[in-house]
């Protein structure tokens, strides 16, 4: 246990000093002299810890202290005794950082810590691996002085981290690389880097895996439908042939396999052109046209369309998602006013459905635009309902940088909703 300097410990001392010198005084009858000479050796003892202190400070590379006496044996020990604090604090730290380099090492994924320049403070073996980084030589580097794609530049410089970046590996074209930057702390940033290559992969295979199968069942169908209308009126030895529900089987079958055609085709992506203006005047004509056809004059349809907004986009995926939208309303609500909205609001062109049916409950709407998914599925099928419809509008809408909004209420309606963004209004 180190001893304190106490007040009391002091004073003790200086009197003792004192009353030294004024014995040598009394002595020598010189009690100025001997006050003096005591302060004089006083002095120089001090001076001497002083320089002694200041040498093992700054000189002498052992952890213990010089041993000192009287006061500064105190103060010879309180800074070691801090030391050792210090050491013990620093011990932890890097404890705890070599676990954590640990922990990040055990990632699936790349981590890199960037600084608010970019350039990198640290990355573990998965970095080095996935990206070609080097560590420790590329240690403050500028990362985007080793990736210098201009699209994962341009998405640094823009600092807007809400949605991940996937591009093809600078290392492997091939391969997919999957960008994601989390800031943290005091402008620095977390930059994890995922092989999304594998999975791409398998999204592919389903995806045209999907697309072949509805292709193959589309030409047996076709025949099938024919074989069907055939047995019309066809004699069964007096017995009644069921041809309508095999026609409407058949024909069910037939909308779906167009459906999961037009959203695999969607869901790909090619021969999407975002450059070409769309005729709305045209669609909404024939939108109209459709949707009275489709109504039989059950509904009462209000189309409030300003033509004048013109938008840059694939008309055909338009279309689908207009006409997903409008026909749902019809065929989901029964003898209501349906009000279709094409205007401009601050947010760009707005397209929106509004119907006084019967509404949804709010546990479905998170998942309407899933594949397949109907609420009440005797209803949807009885009405020609496959289930894609909204999944069509999703992917449709996902092309021209835009989402589905669903508001609903039960029992007062629904809105359906989507907002082309300025950049694609002409
Ligand atoms: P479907 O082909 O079955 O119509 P959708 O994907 O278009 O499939 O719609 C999914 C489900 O959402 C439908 O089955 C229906 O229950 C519900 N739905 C869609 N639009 C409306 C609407 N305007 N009002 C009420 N329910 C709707």
């Amino acid at each position: 246990m180190f001893k304190t300097f106490t007040r009391l410990k002091l004073a003790t001392r200086i009197s003792g000093y004192f009353s030294l010198a004024l014995l040598i005084g009394l002595i020598t009858d010189q009690i100025l002299l001997s006050s003096l000479i005591i302060c004089i050796i006083l002095l120089i003892w001090h001076y001497r810890q002083i320089f002694r202190l200041s040498h093992w400070l700054w000189e002498d590379r052992k952890f213990t202290p010089p041993t000192g006496r009287g006061s500064w044996e105190i103060v010879f020990n309180g800074i070691y005794r801090l030391q050792g604090k210090q050491r013990k604090r620093s011990n932890q730290l890097a404890k705890l950082l070599a676990r954590f380099r640990e922990g990040a090492e055990a990632l699936p994924d790349a981590a890199i810590v960037l600084d608010s320049d970019f350039a990198i403070l640290w990355c573990n073996k998965l970095a080095c691996l996935i990206l070609g980084l080097r560590w420790p030589q590329d240690s403050h580097q500028r990362i985007d002085n080793l990736i210098r794609q201009p699209e994962f530049v341009r998405y640094l410089r823009r600092k807007n981290f809400d949605e991940p970046l996937e591009l093809p590996s600078h290392l492997a074209e091939a391969r997919t690389i999957e960008f994601r930057v989390m800031p943290y702390g005091d402008n620095q940033y977390l930059m994890v880097a995922r092989d999304m290559t594998r999975l791409r992969q398998l999204e592919k295979m389903r995806k045209e895996f999907v697309a072949n199968v509805s292709h193959e069942l589309k030409t047996p169908l076709t025949v099938l439908q024919g074989y069907v209308e055939l047995l019309e009126g066809m004699d069964n030895d007096g017995l009644p042939i069921p041809v309508k529900p095999m026609q409407q089987q058949t024909e069910r079958m037939r909308d779906m396999v167009e459906q999961l055609l037009t959203l695999s085709k969607i869901e790909v992506g090619e021969g999407i052109d975002l450059n070409s203006k769309v005729d709305i005047h045209g669609l909404f004509k024939t939108l109209q046209e459709e949707a009275e056809a489709l109504a039989k004059g059950e509904h009462k349809l209000e189309f409030n369309i300003d033509s004048s907004i013109q938008i840059a986009g694939e008309y055909s995926l338009i279309y689908s998602a207009c006409s997903n939208l409008i026909s749902n309303a019809i065929r989901y609500s029964e003898a209501t006013k349906i009000v279709i909205n094409w205007q401009r609001t601050s947010l760009g062109a707005e397209f929106s459905v509004h119907d006084n049916g019967k509404g949804i409950d709010a546990r479905h709407i998170p998942r309407l635009t899933e594949r397949f998914y109907r609420i009440d599925k005797g209803r949807s099928s009885a009405n020609g309902g496959t289930g894609l419809g909204l999944a069509i509008v999703k992917h449709a809408l996902s092309h021209h940088h835009t989402k589905l909004s669903i508001y609903s209420e039960v029992g007062k309606g629904s809105r359906f909703s989507f907002t082309i963004p300025p950049t694609l209004i002409k």
